[in-house]
């Protein structure tokens, strides 16, 4: 037996962790499905999903027992050697998508770091050492290494560590000719998300998506899509690129794709593939039989018809009790977002208080996001019950009361 374990409380966090987060005042300590319960055993209903990662919900069986086997089995050889796991994983995902080849590693912004550096590595030996140029966009998100900073679109997490990585442009998002502005021959590559997540729950609108498509074609760039929130089913598609019929060269996946334990992949085409070779890039956990193992488990249950199905059928109970809320309170000014990734902009009297929203649901027993300090947002397990839908939003309903009431 394990020896009993020194009990830690909340205010342990503001004397050991670095101070970059701010976390809610209770600890989480045993989650099931979408419920979670915290020290003092008040149960929530989750529909945070811990930020778009638990697709599954929490504790789901066959994640457990893939875990579970795999731990008993093998835990870690690195990349002197390749596993099985690893293999198994990669085909399914070729199988699944556009993809050729996978690159493996353990977050979104790892993921992105490595389609960032095989953009530019890319242009500079199959074109010019000049072609470095990356179009992004203003609220963008990739990730919190200084190159995704750097691409992402917003200098609230990129200003103050000095100098950036250089020739990165920023434009609007949803704004074409914005974009026709800036591409030329030296750009490398334009890099979005097809639903910008953090910067609020944007779709792309189709005809941006592919028109991206057409100027990167015109201008020999590659186009890459950052689905390290939107993809692993979350827009009632395994990955949202496929909703809009707009291939990308590079897609990067995260957040999802492990459940819960921490992973990422980069899929790219073999052509664009064949420009690395050993040493180039990697890491030491890429691939980690354990991660693997667990991704493999979700996305053989993520990638069926019925889960799939399950998604927008689940959207469509959150859009209407949202609606019924709106009827009532007047306090959103639009819902939108696809499949499980559902954005509730508030109306211009309450700007600003998205994160009070997210307290008073604490308080109420729900736990949810913001996007930004004007959109509330959900992203919630794809399988959660639609009991779990029913009673999370009579108490999001009861944080509205609150909100409406304290104005
Ligand atoms: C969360 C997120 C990232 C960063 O992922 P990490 O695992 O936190 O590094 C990158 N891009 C998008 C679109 C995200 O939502």
């Amino acid at each position: 037996m394990a020896e009993e374990k020194e009990s830690v409380g909340r205010e342990v966090f503001d004397q050991v962790i670095l101070p970059v987060y701010a976390p809610a005042q209770f600890i989480p300590v045993k989650g099931k499905g979408s419920r979670i319960w915290d020290q003092q055993g008040a149960e929530y209903i989750d529909f945070a999903g811990g930020i778009a990662v638990t697709a599954l919900g929490h504790c789901h069986p066959a994640l457990v027992a893939a875990l579970h086997q795999q731990g008993e089995t093998l835990w870690h050889v690195s990349n002197v050697f390749t596993n099985e796991p690893t293999l198994r994983l990669a085909k399914k995902l070729i199988a699944a998508t556009f993809a050729e080849r996978v690159f493996f590693a353990n977050s979104g912004a790892e993921a992105n770091e490595a389609a960032f550096k095989l953009a530019r590595y890319y242009a500079s030996h199959r074109h010019s050492p000049y072609k470095s140029k990356i179009i992004a966009f203003h609220n963008a998100f990739h990730g919190r290494t200084l190159f995704t900073v750097s691409v992402g679109g917003q200098p609230k997490y990129s200003d103050g560590f000095g100098p950036k990585p250089a020739d990165i442009v920023h434009v609007p998002f949803n704004n074409l000719d914005a974009v026709k502005a800036v591409i030329d021959d030296h750009t490398c590559a334009i890099v979005v998300e097809p639903i910008q997540g953090e910067g609020g729950v944007m779709p792309a609108d189709p005809a941006f998506l592919q028109g991206l498509r057409d100027l990167c074609d015109q201008h020999q760039a590659l186009l890459v899509f950052d689905e390290v929130q939107s993809g692993m089913g979350r827009s009632g598609k395994l990955f949202s690129y496929m909703n809009y019929g707009v291939t990308p060269d590079i897609l990067t996946t995260a957040k999802a794709l492990g459940g819960g334990f921490p992973i990422s992949a980069m899929l790219t085409t073999e052509s664009i593939a064949s420009v690395m070779s050993p040493g180039v890039h990697g890491t030491t956990y890429g691939g980690n039989p354990l991660a693997c193992a667990v991704a493999e488990a979700a996305l053989d249950i993520i990638n069926t018809p019925e889960v799939l199905a399950g998604i927008n059928e689940r959207r469509a109970h959150f859009e209407k009790a949202l609606d019924a809320i709106n009827q009532k309170y007047q306090v959103f000014s639009a819902v939108r977002g696809m499949g499980l990734l559902i954005g509730a902009e508030l109306v211009e009297k309450y700007h600003g208080k998205a994160r009070d929203v997210l307290m008073a649901a604490a308080e109420n027993g729900l736990m949810i996001l913001n996007a930004g300090p004007n959109v509330v947002r959900f992203a919630p397990s794809l399988v959660i019950e639609f009991e779990d839908i029913e009673q999370g939003m009579a108490r999001f309903e009861k944080a509205i009361a609150r909100l409406v009431n304290a104005a």
